[in-house]
């Protein structure tokens, strides 16, 4: 009898193994040194004694473009409280993501591998649960004496999908909040949290919905920035499907709308974070804990319409738009590092086992993340929803992108940081060497892959629940 979940991960992995397979041919260009590895560029003297046992506080923000927040150059004023963290923290500006979507980025945030190696690819029927034999790094925490805690506004991040492994307690907000959470609804949850603690340090997960469509926060934040728009386009998951599908096109002054709902969604979810903090802060806890923000992919707002490429929300393509995400992380207060700001490019995936590393929770021995000199992403497809539709190959100055059926793109980030101009034609050998250092990304993910081989349970994607939240959140139309 042929096993469900293998038969699933069956015909992602074929995908994947024909990336693959395109290693060990071609030119051989050179392709960028790596870079330090996290850990170092956040104490590049080593970790000081205070940061052992540090309590680790990680913000997640859902499909948040990090050019919109002010202190990454975004709308004066928007967001107050993340610029104060940054103020605090180290603020990364190339921080990429495995995945230019929720489940597949969570699964590799929480596990520390990449997309080919955890078979969390889809929240659809032909995608899996987490393999039980795949350590998470919130087991690693627990292990090492951790209190590990989490709240979870978004089912794609939640228990549906086995993410709740090596969490003691894990509150799946989503299934008690109709239609969906509010950012505010996490703070009677972490006071309940912070009131029953004990001495343990605490490793916290909190996973928010929004800037997440639709781009409706509550008053007084929604209709603030763009109160003269006359015309019809508005940020709810309708409509938002009916401009994916091209079934209406925005203009310019649509989509500078729908920028400014998506701008106050943001706020709105900076303030929650300025709630957030104050709690952390009556539980004596913000000075002594590290605490990060950060998304688990961008938004695009059809920045490549001129390229043949859908592009609205999330999830559609591998632009940076859509895949380069917020990474800010405070050390304990005195740190050396306060307000730095970090251009090296660095994996969104590797910021758990850096973190776990600089707290003295990384079991003896334990292989650390190299520094990385390109970053692999994955993306589905809102067109099709093919499994595996989309890679692209990221280094501090180059993007590649392969899409099945597609000849190879390549841009210039340094010259083309909006991707407009496709320079593949003009660099076959740059293409090449991309291309094969893709496939040995891939392949090594897979490898890892072929090791975690628990048949996890297939999600239960005909939950009435889980369905009316996806359809809340534009992922069923
Ligand atoms: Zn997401």
């Amino acid at each position: 009898m042929v096993n469900a979940a293998a038969a699933r991960r069956g015909a992602a992995t074929a995908a994947l193994a024909g990336l693959a397979l395109l290693a060990g041919c071609g030119h051989d260009e050179p392709v960028a040194a790596a870079g330090r590895p996290l850990p170092e560029l956040l104490c590049p003297d080593g970790p000081p004694a205070a940061l052992r046992g540090a309590p680790v506080v990680v913000i997640l923000l859902d499909a948040l473009n990090p050019s919109f927040l002010t202190c990454y150059g975004g709308r004066a004023d928007l967001t107050p409280h993340i610029d104060g963290l940054a103020a605090e923290g180290v603020r990364f500006t190339q921080a990429i993501a495995p995945a230019a979507y929720t489940i597949s980025s969570i699964a590799s945030l929480l596990t520390g591998v990449g997309v080919g190696a955890h078979h969390t690819w889809t929240w659809k029927p032909e995608g899996n649960h987490l393999p039980a034999d795949l350590p998470t790094l919130a087991e690693r925490f627990a292990a090492a004496g951790y209190a590990t805690a989490a709240i979870v506004h978004s089912p794609n991040g939640s228990t549906a999908f086995g993410f709740d492994r090596g969490f003691q307690h894990f509150v799946d907000l989503w299934k008690v909040k109709r239609p969906y959470p509010r950012a505010e609804d996490c703070w009677p949850a972490l006071d309940e949290l912070l009131a029953a603690r004990d001495e343990r340090p605490l490793f916290l997960w909190l996973h928010i919905l929004e800037p997440h469509e639709p781009y409706h926060p509550p008053d007084p934040w929604r209709g603030r920035l763009d109160p003269g728009y006359t015309g019809t386009f508005t940020g709810d998951p309708v409509q938002l499907w009916s401009i994916r599908n091209r079934e209406v096109v925005p203009d310019a002054r649509d989509l500078a709308h729908l920028r400014a709902e998506y701008e106050e969604t943001i706020a709105y979810a900076d303030h929650a974070v300025g709630g957030i903090r104050e709690r952390l802060e009556r539980a004596g806890l913000w000075d002594r804990a590290i605490v990060v923000l950060v998304s688990d992919h961008g938004e695009g707002f059809l920045e490549h319409q001129g390229l043949d490429h859908a592009g609205m929300g999330h999830g559609s393509t591998v632009y940076d738009e859509m895949i380069r995400v917020p990474l800010i992380v405070k050390l304990p207060r005195g740190a050396a590092t306060a307000g730095a700001v970090q251009a090296q490019l660095v994996a969104s995936l590797d910021l758990l086992p850096a973190l776990a590393e600089l707290v003295g929770a990384a079991p003896a021995g334990a292989a650390r993340a190299p520094g990385r000199a390109a970053v692999a992403t994955h993306s589905e497809s809102h067109e099709v929803h093919r499994l595996l539709a989309t890679w692209s190959l990221r280094d501090a100055r180059w993007k590649y992108v392969d899409t099945p059926g597609h000849p190879p793109e390549l841009y210039d980030l340094a010259a083309d940081p909006g991707e407009q101009h496709d320079l593949a034609a003009e660099q076959p050998g740059l293409v090449e060497s991309m291309r094969r250092r893709l496939a040995e990304l891939a392949g090594a993910d897979l490898a890892l892959g072929a090791t975690t081989g628990a048949e996890g349970p297939a999600p239960p994607a005909d939950s009435p629940e889980l369905q009316e939240q996806l359809r809340a959140l534009g992922y069923v139309r």
